[in-house]
């Protein structure tokens, strides 16, 4: 019973990141980046498989040194899912990890250096069809930008963008989307919305350096759930202090609240009071870390009592609605003559989950 959104999405051209379409149509992409050295192939590995796992599309991979970029061979041989690798400054890396294989470059072309070094990038990232991502960091302005703005402004992230769009535009290079990231909420906001004015090419969101998980992921939904409900972004990044899989996590949630993408279980659950007839905090949690490898969309409301319960899973796949020792069970919106006892809720509902998951995914 997913609704629709009235979000009118911002036009932008279409690249691909391996196989993972960026902007345009495409559904709105999930990434996150590893935080293993890299030249820990098999940390990595391991890392990136459960990044896939809980439903990423594309994960970044940092390449500091020549060692690391020989790692990421190793890397990609052993894994699917498209990488992207984060390059500051050596073009020699670059170049390596695009024989590699590498599906898309995160490297400021004006970073570079020379004329020479910033055409051997673009005229291998040509060859092999290799986007680039130009990230901009508000705590790493150029000096001379720094200068001339006092601070991080909206403007200032913008003109370092556009220095390194406007040299890519200079090779006819359009493989490209853009990233001006802060960690202030309104300073990232302005950004992105000056930008999408600017250019027609993908928009990677991101709260930068937002913080730990319940605080970063609140910033950042709060940030970016902004500018996805004004259209603007095209893949985006939860960036926490935490283990990466919890980026993933928290991206879905935003998606999810904003109904631009589904997947998993969108629990309904009241914060609960002295009406409740079961243990709904109990429950919730226990079915959120059981039915993780979920992945089908589906909403399930799982209310304390008849004050709200039935009007929720009126509106829900399947729902719980509380009731004296035994609670009221939905399906479909509709009430089901069956009533699970209320010490029997957690077990009962998983395997109706289950059963409907599997018969969503046969359709
Ligand atoms: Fe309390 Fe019932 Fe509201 Fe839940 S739905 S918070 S149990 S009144």
């Amino acid at each position: 019973m997913i609704n629709k959104n009235n979000i009118v999405r911002r036009k932008s051209k279409k690249i691909y990141v391996g196989n993972v379409p960026i902007g345009g149509d495409a559904p709105i992409a999930v990434q996150s980046m590893t935080n293993t050295k890299t030249t820990d192939v098999m940390a990595t590995v391991k890392q990136i498989q459960d990044l896939a796992k809980a439903g990423a599309d594309i994960v970044r991979v940092s390449v500091p040194t020549m060692e690391a970029a020989e790692a990421f061979k190793l890397i990609k041989e052993q894994v699917k899912i498209p990488l992207v690798a984060d390059i500051h400054f050596d073009y020699r890396i670059a170049l390596k990890v695009a024989d590699y294989g590498v599906d898309c470059l995160r490297i400021n072309p004006g970073n570079i250096g020379k004329e020479e070094r910033i055409r051997a990038v673009i005229d291998k990232a040509f060859e092999k069809n290799i986007p680039i991502r130009i990230g901009v960091n508000g705590g790493s302005l150029e000096k001379d930008i720094q200068s001339k703005y006092g601070e991080p402004t909206a403007e200032a992230l913008v003109e370092s963008a556009m220095r390194h769009v406007d040299i890519l535009q200079k090779y006819n290079f359009d493989n490209f989307k853009v990233s001006v990231k802060a960690s202030d909420v309104f300073l990232a906001i302005d950004a992105y919305r000056l930008l999408a004015k600017k250019i027609d090419q993908p928009l990677h969101l991101g709260i930068t350096e937002s913080g730990g998980l319940r605080s970063g992921s609140i910033k950042s939904a709060v940030g970016l759930g902004i500018l996805l409900s004004e259209g603007i972004g095209d893949t985006l990044r939860v960036s926490l202090a935490a283990d990466p899989v919890h980026e993933i996590k928290a991206a879905f949630d935003i998606l999810k609240s904003l109904k631009i993408r589904a997947r998993g279980i969108n629990f309904i659950a009241c914060p609960t009071c002295s009406r409740q007839e079961f243990d709904v905090i109990g429950t919730i949690n226990t079915l959120e870390e059981r039915l993780e490898d979920i992945t089908v969309p589906m909403d399930v409301s799982i209310i304390g009592c008849v004050v709200n319960g039935p009007g929720e899973a009126e509106v829900s796949d399947l729902g719980i609605a509380g009731s004296n020792n035994k609670s009221a069970f939905y399906e479909d919106g509709k009430r089901q003559r069956e009533r699970f006892d209320n010490g029997e809720i957690i077990e009962r509902l998983e395997k109706k989950i289950r059963a409907k998951a599997s018969m969503i995914s046969n359709k």
